[in-house]
């Protein structure tokens, strides 16, 4: 027998390509949004065009929350127009800005709860790279000395055994070369999920978080990162901490917003 002219020896890596492709042709595994297969231009367990559905947020926006505003108009009449929310409410952030919108029902909601609560930890990657993308359209990043992720209660990160908003924020820290400062701000009191309009969530984290050491934020422009953006209050909360602490500014950016 001459068929292999390596002396008769299979490389092991072929071998393991030829099983995982023969597995794939037996096993499909579905998309976890439509069924579908997982085609080449896949994130993680979701397919490239159920991807593609998830829906980006471009202006115009509120200059201070980043709420989607309905029409341009507001704006040409003042490029720096509020929307309703920031009007009336004490917003501690000088800018919030998020890289796609969190529908009920949309792909991103599904995403974010397989990573946060499916166990589904490899679509951490795909999420850090969608915040990548938009992050550099939405901010000048340069500006920040460093990022902060939102904390959770330490109770909350033991069940999960990881916090969402760290790994966010060391993916981007990461590729723009940002400090990410990790357990300084502390959760110090839990909350449950927080319901209700924006009024009962500010009451709900009040107190619910502290900065141990105020030596690392002193003079520091600060970037929050979340992975949702509802009514603002968990960020409101933690910028007015870090501005308690001596940070010179605080912007945040999460990974989704409410539309
Ligand atoms: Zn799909
Ligand atoms: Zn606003």
């Amino acid at each position: 027998m001459t068929i292999l002219r390596n002396g008769g020896k299979i490389p092991y890596l072929a071998i393991r390509t030829l099983w995982a492709t023969f597995l794939n042709l037996l096993f499909p595994t579905p998309c976890r949004t439509c069924g579908g297969p997982l085609n080449g231009k896949a994130r993680s367990i979701i397919c490239g065009s159920c991807w593609g559905k998830i829906r980006i947020i471009k202006g115009p926006l509120c200059g201070c929350c980043g709420r989607p505003l309905s029409s341009e108009k507001a704006l040409s009449y003042s490029p720096g127009h509020l929307c309703g929310l920031c009007r009336s409410s004490e917003f501690y952030f000088i800018q919030a800005r998020a890289a796609a919108l969190y529908e009920r029902g949309g792909v991103l909601r599904e995403a974010l709860l397989l990573f946060k609560h499916g166990g589904k930890r490899s679509l951490g990657k795909a999420l850090v790279k969608l915040m990548i993308q938009e992050g550099a359209v939405k901010f000048d990043l340069a500006n920040f000395d460093l990022l902060v992720p939102i904390p959770l209660h330490p109770k909350r990160e033991r069940e999960r055994e990881f916090n969402q908003s760290l790994v966010l924020a060391r993916g981007l820290g990461q590729h723009y070369k940002i400090p990410v400062l990790k357990g300084n701000l502390q959760r110090v009191r839990p909350t449950p999920p927080l319901s209700g309009g924006r009024k009962e969530r500010v009451a709900q984290v009040r107190g619910a978080f502290s900065v141990r050491r105020s030596d690392r934020i002193k003079g520091k422009r600060v970037l929050l990162i979340d992975d949702v953006f509802t009514t603002g209050a968990t960020v409101n909360e933690c910028s007015r901490m870090l501005l308690r602490a001596g940070a010179v500014e605080v912007a945040v950016y999460t990974l989704a917003r409410v539309p």
